[in-house]
């Protein structure tokens, strides 16, 4: 799918706008980022980014992938994997100009990546730098955007026609262990909403869902249930990778890893799903015979 360049420069009017008095993320923190005020994510309008590269192991149907890692986020996600770019942007990656993005974009492109996948954190939070990265990259750029949906219907909205490949999380079953884990307060009905929006907006969804130690009946089946119930058409990649990170030896099922009766519970609960397409860390979930 290609960038629609009327859209991108009315979303670019738009973000430039909002970032004035921020709200382009869930959290509308009100700030200037154009002042150089900082809200919850740390970013003004510059574009931090931290690594990027031609990733083989996305979604099948994805890589070769260029993902592009922005600092900051949204969230505070108490297994992230990379929690210091997330909480402090200012101190990680390098400050890049749209010009450089997208000539690296360009590169990679030529190296052979099918399209470019935003990422971090959450590109949600560099959305200005982002749109201004992509008025300067070819119109039929694949954009996929690798998001928490910890965002606005608004935001969501402006990016119809621009996005290409939403790539969005659905972590937790209830609320209850959302706050616990992420600090986000009302995220399935956030969530979600979000995820009915990006589904009808004509452009692919795949959702990912991580598999947490312990989260089998409170997250997992809940999460499968209410994406079979209402969004069937929508592929799901269950995730089995699970690392603790600065969770690790503080006790608790979450300090540890995935156990394997877990695992296997969940991809039968995968494979007892009426979704079309089932993905088990990123490849066609062939269940056992
Ligand atoms: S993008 Fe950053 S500053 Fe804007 S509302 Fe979200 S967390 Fe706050």
């Amino acid at each position: 799918m290609s960038v629609d360049r009327v859209r991108l420069a009315e979303t670019l009017a738009w973000a430039e706008a909002r970032y004035r008095s921020c709200d382009v993320c869930a959290l509308a923190c009100g700030i200037d980022r154009l002042a150089g005020e900082r809200g919850f994510c740390g970013l003004g309008a510059e574009g931090r980014v931290y690594k990027e590269y031609l990733h083989l192991g996305e979604e099948r149907s994805l890589v070769p992938s260029h993902t592009v890692y922005l600092a900051g986020c949204s969230m505070r996600c108490a297994f992230c994997s990379d929690i210091g770019p997330v909480k402090a942007p200012e101190a990680h990656g390098a400050v890049v100009s749209p010009e450089a993005l997208a000539a690296r974009i360009a590169q990679r492109r030529r190296e052979g990546a099918r399209n470019v996948n935003f990422v971090g954190g959450t590109p949600d939070t560099s959305l200005l730098f982002i749109l201004r990265t992509l008025w300067r990259c070819p119109e039929d750029t694949h954009v996929v955007w690798n998001t928490n949906l910890w965002t606005t219907a608004e935001a969501v909205e402006q990016l119809r026609g621009i996005v290409g490949t939403w790539l969005a999380d659905h972590k937790f079953g209830n609320d209850r262990c959302a706050t616990r884990l992420s600090g986000t307060t009302g995220y399935g009905a956030r969530v979600e909403a979000r995820l009915l929006q990006v589904a009808s907006s004509g452009a692919p969804l795949i959702v990912r869902h991580l598999l947490m130690p312990g989260h089998l009946d409170c997250c997992t089946r809940p999460v499968l249930g209410w994406l079979e119930r209402q969004i069937p058409e929508a592929s799901v990649n269950v995730m089995t990778g699970y690392h603790p990170y600065r969770l690790a030896g503080r006790g608790g099922k979450m300090g540890g890893g995935l156990e394997r009766e877990e695992r296997a519970a969940a991809l039968e609960a995968l494979a007892g799903t009426a979704l079309r397409s089932r993905l088990v860390d990123g490849v066609e979930y062939q269940p056992p015979a």
